[in-house]
């Protein structure tokens, strides 16, 4: 063959191929490491703009200093104001840097979900999955930059921070070495700043952080850049907008980027066995598809964790996805496409979305009114969450039966699907 006859072949494969996506990714490897909050922000933007009908954006609140925290939500049809947009869907909840140093996840976030709508459209963009099925029956959360503005502060310093006072509490109450951070910019570790409850199996009782004899296990006293749970649990904006999403949807599964060397966190399981197992299944898919190690475990743990949150609210495991080795930050620019590729991240979330579909909803249903909370795998721990907000639990297997609780007068179906999965006044106060 010709040079002229294979340029002829490839020309006309080009034209038969060509997919209705861009050439041109929003989220490009070799950008990712320069970008600030508010770059990320503005490219989510384009990223919902581009996909219309796949991606919805909605802006959350504002960050200590004023950056704006969001979400993007993938599935087909999203911007439809058809309820099946949203119910008779399952749910995935990801969301990334909560962290201010591991820098690199925020990023990957996006990139993931920029590639599953590529796929979309064009299939042969990813060769693992049938995105169009996936999309079909699954409504993807994401929220990628939790904590915007000690991500700013790791990156450019902490001339970032945009409020004078904030500026002069943080470089004097927080110091030491700002690339370092974990924190918010009032020197709270949000990992550490979550509500904590916890079940007395023997009385079924709830009971708070008091209860906890290790609280300060590897919690400190005053603002620094890591470990400080704050002054009282949920007390900052950044934690109390991730606890309202949270418990905003029948959520699966959580999944939570951090970058502390390769491995990945099953979090609190002491809770009930079902729990245990189920969080531990999801636990080594993730290790099988991406190869990350499973660490160290101890049995000491401290307060105020997102894991505990979500595990104690919504009986449902939250694993955590430690990305690229603890060495240096923020996190180098050689990982953002090496990491990506080799521990197949944009594998995972699709692994445990079909992990998800193939397990199905639990028998244990909670209702409070006659409306649909969420399902639990737990029947103990079902009935001390329906006796604490005064709800009730059906039991009856498959998909809940929601119907009869949607208000057909609802010009907003999203939120009105939230109001009906959230737990009213129980742990959000
Ligand atoms: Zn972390």
């Amino acid at each position: 063959m010709t040079k002229f006859q294979t340029f002829l072949i490839l020309l006309i494969l080009g034209i038969l191929f060509a997919s209705p996506t861009y050439a041109d990714d929003l989220f490009q490897f070799d950008e990712g490491f320069d970008q600030s909050a508010l770059d990320l922000y503005e490219r989510s933007l384009q990223l919902a703009e581009r996909y219309p009908n796949l991606i919805a954006f909605e802006p959350l609140g504002m960050s200590t200093d004023q950056r704006p925290i969001y979400v993007l939500r993938v599935s087909e049809n999203i911007n439809s104001h058809n309820r099946y947009a949203y119910t008779d869907k399952m749910h995935i909840m990801i969301s990334a840097g909560l962290h201010a140093r591991e820098t690199y996840n925020p990023f990957v976030t996006l990139r993931l979900i920029e590639d599953y709508a590529k796929d979309y459209y064009a299939e042969d963009t990813l060769n693992f999955v049938n995105m169009k099925d996936i999309l079909s029956k699954t409504v993807i959360h994401v929220i990628p930059l939790s904590n915007p503005d000690g991500f700013d502060i790791v990156k450019f310093g902490p001339d970032a921070i945009k409020d004078k006072s904030l500026k002069s509490f943080f470089e004097k109450e927080v110091r030491g070495d700002y690339t370092r951070l974990k924190a918010n910019v009032n020197g709270v570790d949000l990992n550490r700043n979550f509500e904590n409850y916890t079940l007395n199996r023997d009385t079924m009782t709830f009971k708070t952080d008091e209860g906890i004899k290790d609280r300060y296990a590897i919690v400190r006293k005053n603002p620094a850049l890591d470990f400080y749970g704050g002054p009282y649990p949920g007390s900052e904006i950044e934690t109390q907008i991730l606890q309202d999403y949270y418990l905003s949807y029948d959520f699966r599964v959580y999944l939570s980027y951090h970058s502390m060397g390769r491995v990945i966190y099953r979090g609190s399981t002491h809770y009930s066995q079902s729990i245990a197992k189920l969080t531990l299944d999801y636990r080594d898919l993730a290790c099988e598809i991406t190869h990350y190690k499973i660490p160290f475990e101890t049995n000491q743990s401290a307060w105020g964790y997102e894991s505990g949150f979500v595990l104690y609210n919504t009986n449902k495991p939250l694993i955590t996805i430690e990305t690229t080795p603890t060495v240096e930050f923020p996190t180098p620019s050689k990982y953002y496409k090496s990491e990506y590729n080799r521990f197949k991240l944009n594998e995972l979330p699709i692994a445990f979305i079909e992990k998800a579909h193939q397990i199905g909803y639990f028998d244990y249903k909670l209702y409070k009114d006659g409306v649909y909370v969420r399902d639990f795998v737990d029947l103990d721990y079902a009935k001390a969450i329906a006796t604490q907000i005064g709800g009730e639990i059906l039991i009856y297997e498959g998909p809940p039966r929601y119907d009869q609780a949607l208000r057909s007068d609802v010009s907003n179906i999203i939120n009105s699907y939230r109001s009906i999965f959230k737990i009213n006044s129980f742990f959000i106060k």
